[in-house]
């Protein structure tokens, strides 16, 4: 039997609907070791990141709406303190350090599954969002899904490298930009933007950063950024990023931002044959690029979501070799509906990390 007790309750912060404010309990029910399914795990979680999407799940931004009553959440850390009887074959066991992302299962089995794009899964499940998240201290997952947790690096810090980090890693990974490439990062100051540029400078990019205000400046030129443009002090966006990358205009931009215009924009400084990476997610926005000159400048324009497992493990390595480090917060879970106002209000610099042990 296990080694490792599970209590009846736990501490979770629920969205009981849109409109209500965020509930923070302290006797909700524990999924016991017996009633988990073949394949299924209890994760005993010691942080979970604060991510965008959280607030979106919560105040219903989305085409797709979430379950209710929800627990947000997708940047879980823990330990596995049990698996489902009869689970064949796992590769985990007990005790491992394990990660919950945004994916917390796909079929394997679908077209895009097959096709290793199991973030797209026909049949999958959504941490946070179809099923609970990580905004408690014990977390349901699955044994094929979970993501290990290399051991050099700290949980708070892998915390938010699995859904931040994977989904600009992987950006920037089929952006097709190579070393000495010039990327642009519109939000390079904020919780995504900050690790794309260090994925993008360990990748051998060179980096235009756009954000605006003194302290993202500073965080992102430490960091590795060769050039900055502050997107409130500009009064020609477009020709400073032309300007500074040798006149041509950037190679790739990975476009993380909520604000559709920063979408369009970026047909117009990149360079022939470059490619914008479509991330963020803004309620109920459309696309609107200028059809000619995505022609006759040969744009691709691709949408990136998330990432796989494979994606997921990579970004973390990067980030256990000492490339990636992610900026953030540790608070209490009390601290969440803060966090998701001052998330709202775009004042967050790095990230926001849950201690979920307190
Ligand atoms: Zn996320
Ligand atoms: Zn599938």
């Amino acid at each position: 039997m296990s080694q490792f007790t599970v209590p009846k309750t736990q501490k979770a912060a629920i969205v009981e609907s849109t409109s209500a404010p965020l509930k923070v309990v302290d006797n909700f029910p524990v999924k016991q070791p017996e009633d988990l399914a073949p394949g299924e795990c209890l994760v005993q979680l010691d942080v979970s990141g604060v991510c965008h999407t959280d607030l979106h799940a919560s105040k219903g931004d989305w085409p797709i709406p979430a379950k209710l009553p929800l627990i947000g959440g997708h940047e879980g850390v823990g330990r596995i303190v049990a698996i489902g009887a009869h689970t064949q074959g796992s590769p985990v066991k007990l005790g491992d350090r394990v990660g919950i992302k945004w994916l917390a299962y796909s079929c394997l089995d679908c077209e895009p599954c097959r096709k290793g794009l199991e973030q797209s899964c026909l049949n999958g499940k959504y941490s946070g969002f179809t099923v609970d998240g990580t905004f408690s201290q014990y977390v349901v997952s699955w044994v094929t899904h979970v993501t290990p947790i290399p051991e050099n690096l700290d949980s708070a810090e892998a915390a938010s490298i699995l859904c931040a980090g994977v989904t600009v890693y992987r950006a920037i990974k089929y952006s097709k930009a190579k070393i000495g490439d010039w990327i642009v990062l519109p939000g390079a100051g904020g919780g995504l933007g900050h690790l794309a540029v260090q994925y993008a400078v360990a990748m051998g990019l060179r980096v235009v950063a756009v954000d605006t205000g003194a302290e993202k400046k500073a965080l992102v030129m430490k960091l590795g950024a060769e050039k900055w443009v502050d997107f409130k002090e500009t009064k020609d966006l477009v020709k400073d990023i032309v300007d500074a990358t040798d006149g041509y205009g950037a190679h790739a931009a990975v476009v993380t931002a909520a604000n559709p215009a920063a979408y369009a924009q970026a047909v117009d400084y990149l360079r022939m044959g470059g490619v914008l990476m479509v991330v963020g997610l803004p309620a109920r926005a459309n696309l609107s690029a200028d059809i000619f000159f995505t022609v006759i400048k040969s744009i691709s324009i691709l949408g990136s979501y998330v990432g796989n497992r494979q994606d997921a493990r990579e970004a973390l390595d990067i980030a256990a070799r000492g490339k990636v480090k992610c900026y953030y917060e540790l608070k209490p879970l009390s601290a969440l509906a803060d966090t998701y106002e001052a998330l709202g209000e775009g004042k967050i610099v790095g990230r926001v990390v849950l201690n979920m042990k307190e």
